[in-house]
């Protein structure tokens, strides 16, 4: 998994940095998540190609996470796409969308599904052979949702050595990846451990931005190998933060140790203060294992 930081700062773009948005790169998909203003131009300056986005996940609809969207789906119907595009995110979303095609009178030459969502419990809004995408819902003063990423299981891997030390026929291997016993050219069975190495853990990863600090997103979190939580503010602004329902680095950081998360990356930081390395620092005075987002910056997880 490789997660490209489009954008990390809250409400309004600057020159220097943008609003929300982050591309995971997860089994051959590279999922968009949030669409900040200017968004199709960190996709641009990233080098990450607009045809191998097929999916959007939009937490909520402030500006700051959504106002690139109408850009990005306007340039992929200007570029000529064909591909499917599929849109996740809360309801209204195709409204507002859609109306501004409908007032432009430039429809989408590629089909374009909406998913709303509505839901206040977590949901599968995803799921191929590889990879599911559960909903995580969050508390700010719109409707909002984080979103949990997580590779499936894979197949065991072969030992070929030893499939071909037992004799073992072609035609087993296929159930053998999947955990079965085999039987070898003699005749006797043959325990799946001797034949396979365990495959690579899966991993997970999970995006909450927009939130309050929300405990009961915990057990939807458990164990997750990496968590983006948002720290708009610090320690010292707690009471504006309850104000506009966002936390504080603390605050993430208490969620991670809870979740027994492996990493915490924080963003979505308020542009009032001059230094991030405040926000690490409060971090870790209650988690290890932090880093900060940065516009531009990739984590390979
Ligand atoms: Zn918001």
């Amino acid at each position: 998994m490789k997660l490209t930081i489009l954008g990390c700062y809250a409400a309004t773009p600057r020159s220097l940095s943008n609003p929300t948005s982050q591309v995971l790169e997860i089994k051959n998909h590279m999922f968009l998540i949030d669409c900040g203003e200017g968004t199709q131009l960190q996709l641009r300056k990233h080098k990450i190609k607009f045809s191998r986005i097929h999916h959007i996940f939009i937490s909520h609809l402030h500006g700051d996470h959504f106002f690139g969207l109408p850009g990005l789906v306007s340039t992929f119907r200007l570029l000529g796409r064909k591909q499917d595009l599929h849109i996740y995110g809360p309801k209204g979303i195709k409204e507002a969308i859609t109306l501004l095609l409908k007032l432009g009178d430039s429809w989408t030459n590629y089909n374009l599904y909406f998913h709303e969502l509505t839901s206040t419990s977590s949901e599968m809004v995803y799921e191929d052979d590889k990879v599911t995408v559960e909903t995580i819902p969050l508390s700010h003063r719109i409707y909002t949702n984080g979103f949990l990423f997580r590779e499936k299981k894979a197949l065991r891997n072969l030992d070929i050595q030893a499939v071909n030390a037992y004799g073992i026929d072609k035609s087993q291997l296929r159930n053998i990846k999947k955990g079965k016993d085999a039987q070898s050219s003699s005749g006797e069975v043959v325990d799946n451990t001797l034949l396979t190495f365990d495959p690579p853990k899966p991993k997970s990863y999970a995006f909450c931005s927009d939130t309050a600090f929300k405990e009961d997103m915990v057990p939807l979190i458990k164990d997750v190998d990496v968590l983006y939580h948002e720290s708009t503010f610090l320690d010292s602004e707690e009471g504006l933060c309850q104000k506009t329902k966002h936390s504080t680095a603390k605050q993430a950081a208490t969620i991670a140790k809870m979740a027994n998360a492996s990493h915490l990356i924080l963003g979505h930081y308020s542009t009032r203060y001059k230094s991030l390395a405040l926000f690490k620092q409060e971090a870790e005075t209650i988690f290890d294992e932090v880093s900060l987002a940065e516009d531009g910056k990739v984590f390979e997880l």
